[in-house]
């Protein structure tokens, strides 16, 4: 009975409010869009919290409380959020859609559980592909019983006759077998700057680190344009599935500038694009040429120095040795010549350089040339992509020159499983230290590395505030003493992005006057002590719905 007239009566309030709501429609200003009985959170200076907006020509025109906005505008699209909460688009501030494009169009073979389950996958690819080249993506050998790198003695025998490539999941150690290392000309002979034949009992076993790798990517039969394109959609609208309606690109060549461009052409590409530059001759040339770049929702202004290699595969350049290979402190991918020409190139044509810098020492000498840079310009806002293992006193130093740091919660509770072994106790203080980072700096830019980690954001959330990983683990979470709140994290992936690429001014906050970029969120956005999953319900670019769950 009850029942019957709370429903009774929430009828008679529906018929009420669909009344007033006409009404109201039939005067004030004319809008295009109005999102009402919402929880809007506009990520603005006090964090406000509203229950509508009006929204006009793709722009905010006002936030405030329900009825001051539905009698103040009128539309003829008017979106009951039925309480959800909203936030601003998702950044995802360190990303790799070609590498995800690559991903998808090749083998992927993450979740492998064992290099055998690697062969069996790769003869099922082989026997439908009709590919000449075969190229494998995402193996984590740390995944695996026997923890140990693979060599390509099995390899070989399976594929005597054609090039095969097996790249680690970060991208910075591969297995390759006898047939490419002789097409790649690499052999215990080898001089590689900044790469490595490595070998064992004084033969080749087919791994081979960073620089080296390059060696066999060149000769990769590129993909088609079309092939490319019709990825690069799919992906975006799995990005929109989550909310997140912008990436920084962390490193393009010159040729895939016209991938974003035809897309954006064809007024397919609705995502907001920062690309970063790889420093070459070509893209020194466009960066010349064009000064800061936009076309549309793509924006060029940054080059991409990748520093050095990753912690998994000891290419980390450190102060000190390993501490489970006190042989090696890995090594810098850049030289040091290379860094003052690259940064001293940035410096004249005003582009941010962006550096990838995993091992203390990369971090050190990406600090020491910020502070160079910081004498000609205090708001460079270069940055330092990955800040992930930092000597304490550096940490200090973040503030001085106004270096912006850009960081990946998930890499940490991914890292977990090994990284005390690789860093020690002592310097493990200064890793994946995201509070004292944002301590010291007030801003950041968080983001995932995808196709390194899963770009869901709410993964990252997890790993940022509970400081852990899908399965929970660590149980009470990673050094939580450098967890960082949920306000920081919806921050690290809205408005603190934008000052990362310098378009603060129209968007990262739902604010008056700035883009109509944003998404309602399907559930409330928590960090449960407990994983739950969560997606966009609706995302809109610009006031454009580009994503519905219904
Ligand atoms: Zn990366």
């Amino acid at each position: 009975m009850l029942k019957h007239i709370a429903l009774r009566y929430s009828g008679l309030f529906f018929l009420f409010s669909v009344f007033a709501f006409q009404s109201s429609c039939m005067k004030g200003k004319k809008v295009d869009l109005i999102i009402h009985n919402a929880k809007i959170y506009s990520v603005d200076g006090n964090y406000t919290i509203f229950d509508a907006m009006a929204v006009k020509d793709g722009k905010i025109v006002e936030l405030g409380p329900e009825r001051q906005i539905l009698n103040k505008y009128r539309c003829e699209e008017a979106i009951d959020a039925n309480g959800k909460e909203v936030y601003p688009g998702f950044t995802d501030s360190h990303g790799h859609l070609l590498s995800l494009i690559d991903q998808k169009l090749n083998l992927d073979l993450r979740e492998t559980k064992s290099f055998d389950e690697v062969l069996f996958k790769l003869e099922k690819y082989a026997a439908k592909s009709s590919r000449k080249f075969i190229v494998a993506r995402g193996w984590d050998q740390s995944l695996w019983a026997l923890k140990e790198f693979p060599n390509n003695e099995k390899l070989n025998k399976l594929f005597p006759n054609i090039p095969v490539l097996l790249i680690r999941v970060d991208g910075h150690a591969a297995l390759i077998n006898e047939c490419l290392m002789k097409k790649a000309n690499l052999s215990k002979d080898s001089k590689i700057a900044g790469g490595k034949v490595i070998m064992a009992n004084n033969v080749e076993t087919g791994l081979i680190l960073d620089n080296a790798i390059n060696e066999v990517t060149k000769l990769i039969p590129p993909f088609s344009l079309k092939e490319k394109q019709e990825t690069l959609l799919e992906i975006q609208e799995e990005l929109f599935q989550y909310g997140i309606t912008s990436v920084h690109e962390a490193g393009i060549n010159f040729e895939d500038i016209q991938l974003f461009e035809s897309l954006i052409k064809s007024k397919k590409l609705n995502l907001n694009v920062y690309a970063m530059l790889y420093p070459t001759e070509k893209n020194k040339d466009f960066a010349k040429k064009n000064g800061h770049y936009v076309n549309k929702n793509l924006s060029i202004r940054s080059f991409k120095v990748v520093g050095d290699g990753s912690l998994g595969s000891r290419g980390a350049c450190l102060k000190k040795p390993y501490s489970d290979d006190q042989h090696s402190h890995g090594f810098l991918l850049t030289s040091l010549a290379d860094f003052k020409e690259i940064s001293a190139f940035c410096r004249k044509v005003d582009y941010q350089m962006n550096t990838h810098a995993i091992g203390d020492s990369t971090n050190k000498i990406v600090l020491d040339i910020i502070a160079q840079t910081f004498k000609y310009k205090k708001d460079h806002r270069w940055r330092i992509e990955h800040a992930q293992v930092l000597d304490l006193i550096d940490i200090e130093k973040l503030t001085l020159y106004g270096a912006f740091p850009s960081v990946q919660p998930t890499h940490a509770v991914s890292d977990q499983r090994w990284a005390e072994n690789r860093i020690g106790k002592a310097r493990l203080k200064g890793a994946y230290a995201y509070k004292s980072i944002l301590d010291k700096t007030g801003i950041f830019a968080l983001g995932t590395d995808f196709p390194v980690e899963s770009f869901d954001p709410f993964l990252t959330i997890h790993a940022a505030v509970q400081r852990k990983n899908v399965q929970n683990l660590p149980k009470n979470g990673l050094l939580m003493n450098e967890a960082i709140s949920l306000k920081e994290c919806i921050q690290g992936m809205t408005l603190w992005p934008t000052f990362a690429c310098f378009q603060e001014n129209k968007s990262g906050s739902l604010e008056k006057g700035k883009d109509a970029t944003f998404f309602i969120a399907d559930l409330p956005v928590r960090s449960y002590s407990t994983f739950q999953q969560n997606f966009a319900f609706m995302t809109f670019i610009k006031a454009k719905k580009v994503y519905s769950a219904e």
